[in-house]
């Protein structure tokens, strides 16, 4: 038996960090969307208990380190599953980009595994155990929009945003999340976005209002470590972007457009500069989709 589920990319429409906790995670509080640049992880049932992995990107980790590997060894050791599954992933999201690929991985791999081993959980179950394996993983399991807050765990399900397109450029470098966040000053911290507005842009669907309340504290990080950054933003901005953002902690930067003729314009621009430029459209519902 064999099911394929979709893994889709986040982007952060804000991500604010409010304090640094004594548990070393930093408390933080961003707005999560789901885009339709997806990764596939197919699950086939095998019968001799083993855990096994192939991903299509030949450098991603095919153990224990792998994130939807640790998510179907913690669900067979919590639920005393007496078959095993061979994963492979279909790699289609940046790695190291900050669109949450690894996460969205191991929640597609919680949520297959539920049906592949029939274990009848729940979602918020499933999100629950998605926690033990990284602070983005639960967001990843319910998709769509969402506020999370602790150490992003905390899920608060959101309506759709304003429909627009999404144009994703990731330079060809990878940054470390742990490496950002060291670099990270909270009590300096002097632009923190503001999540109540964008909280209201969501839920009046008002694109213009989304697009002034982008707001991502880790990007002057990311931006002093690696200029490119700085560029492709510049660049998204002078073809007319409407907003434009760092995802995560970087170096993927995103711009929102509504008009299909400014897609193409800013498309153009990037792609003399980056290789990796994806157009896509935001999710907007929740639900992360089961393929077959
Ligand atoms: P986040 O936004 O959650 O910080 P990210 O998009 O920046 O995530 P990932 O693509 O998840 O980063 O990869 C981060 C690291 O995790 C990589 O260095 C990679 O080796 C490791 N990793 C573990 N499992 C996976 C996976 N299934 N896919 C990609 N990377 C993985």
């Amino acid at each position: 038996m064999r099911i394929s589920v979709k893994a889709p990319a986040k982007i952060n429409l804000t991500l604010d960090v409010l304090a640094k906790r004594p548990d070393g995670y930093h408390e933080v509080e961003m707005v999560m969307t789901t885009v339709d640049l997806a990764d596939r992880v197919d699950m086939t049932l095998r019968e001799d208990g083993e855990i096994t992995l192939d991903c299509s990107a030949s450098f991603v980790p095919d153990d224990i380190r792998n994130h939807a590997y640790k998510a179907a060894t913690l669900m067979k050791e919590k639920f005393q599953v007496r078959q095993g599954v061979h994963l492979y992933i279909d790699k289609q999201i940046p790695v190291a980009a900050g669109l949450a690929g690894g996460s969205s991985d191991a929640a597609a791999t919680l949520r297959g595994l539920n049906q592949l081993w029939n274990l009848g959980l729940t979602k918020d179950e499933l999100a629950k155990i998605g926690a033990e394996i990284g602070s983005d993983v639960p967001f990843c399991v319910y998709g769509g929009t969402a506020l999370a807050t602790g150490r992003g765990e905390q899920i608060a399900h959101l309506g759709a945003p304003a429909p627009c397109w999404v144009i994703l450029a990731k330079p060809p470098i990878g940054v470390s999340t742990p490496d950002v966040y060291g670099n990270l000053r909270v009590a300096q911290i002097d632009n923190h976005p503001d999540t109540k507005q964008m909280l209201q842009a969501i839920a009046t669907q008002d694109f213009s209002l989304m697009c002034q309340s982008l707001g991502n504290v880790l990007e002057n990080v990311t931006l002093s470590l690696h200029p490119q950054v700085r560029q492709i933003k510049d660049l998204m901005i002078a073809s007319g972007a409407d907003g434009v953002l760092m995802s995560g902690s970087g170096p993927t930067v995103f711009a929102l457009v509504q008009k299909e003729a400014k897609v193409h314009r800013i498309y153009n621009a990037l792609r003399g500069f980056v290789k990796d430029v994806f157009v896509v459209r935001m999710l907007g519902a929740q639900d992360g989709e089961i393929l077959a």
